[in-house]
């Protein structure tokens, strides 16, 4: 069983799909993590990031790890834990090189589909319901305006003590819906059959209840996801 879960930087997919897989009993897979992991070694060995022979290799003979531990999300690279670090300014603005390199992505693919094998999942990103599982069970688009996606942003960093502009992560946001939205390789688009909110106005819980009452609809889903 997969819920998959996309849409642009700053939806709230985590948060929402967070919900979702803790009330379904779900497994709970961020693959923007996986991404970001990827981009953080990358950055570290100094890899030459326009060159997708050295990313690919880069991406074999590396072990990203994603567990998850009283709710939060922890994320090991090698066996060295870098759940912070991968947040960090140089991560978030590098990893499209990582996102648009075809055979990176395919490693990457195929790790997060072998990951279905053995659980039930609810995965966020950017390609579930397009590439990764076309065929999951419900697929989710979430979105909200450009505005509200920097106003939930903007807050999020000053929660952490991180003073930034408003008009600053506005401009970060839209360049990453530019190059998510218009690479070649998997672009960020709705997917077929999926089901889209505009969270714009929407609160959080709002948002966990539509999608489990679709989810309801379709399946009958209780609690154990049964
Ligand atoms: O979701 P998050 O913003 O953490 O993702 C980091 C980057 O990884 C994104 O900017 C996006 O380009 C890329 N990504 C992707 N495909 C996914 C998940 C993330 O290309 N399924």
């Amino acid at each position: 069983m997969v819920i998959a879960i996309d849409g642009p930087a700053g939806s709230g997919k985590s948060t929402v799909a967070k919900l979702l897989a803790e009330w379904l009993g779900y497994l709970y897979v961020d693959t923007g993590a996986m991404y970001r992991a990827l981009t953080w070694k990358a950055l570290k060995e100094k890899t030459d990031l326009k060159d997708e022979d050295a990313l690919t290799s880069l991406s074999r003979q590396t072990e990203i790890l994603l567990k998850e531990e009283k709710g939060k999300l922890r994320v090991f690279v090698d066996g060295k834990e870098v759940t912070e670090a991968i947040r960090g300014e140089s991560v978030t603005n590098n990893a499209f090189y990582i996102a648009r390199a075809p055979s990176v992505r395919a490693e990457l693919v195929k790790q997060q589909r072998r990951m279905a094998k053995e659980n039930n999942l609810v995965m966020e990103g950017r390609d579930i319901g397009t590439v990764v599982f076309p065929k999951a069970k419900l697929k989710v688009y979430l979105d909200a305006s450009l505005k509200e996606r920097a106003r939930r942003r903007f807050l999020e960093l000053k929660e952490k003590g991180i003073k930034t502009d408003l008009e600053v992560i506005k401009k970060q946001l839209q360049a990453r819906d530019k190059e998510d939205k218009g690479r070649k390789v998997a672009p960020l688009k709705i997917a077929k059959e999926a089901f889209v909110i505009d969270s714009t106005k929407m609160k959080i819980e709002e948002e966990v209840d539509l999608i489990l009452r679709k989810w309801r609809e379709k399946y009958g889903a209780t609690k154990s996801g049964t």
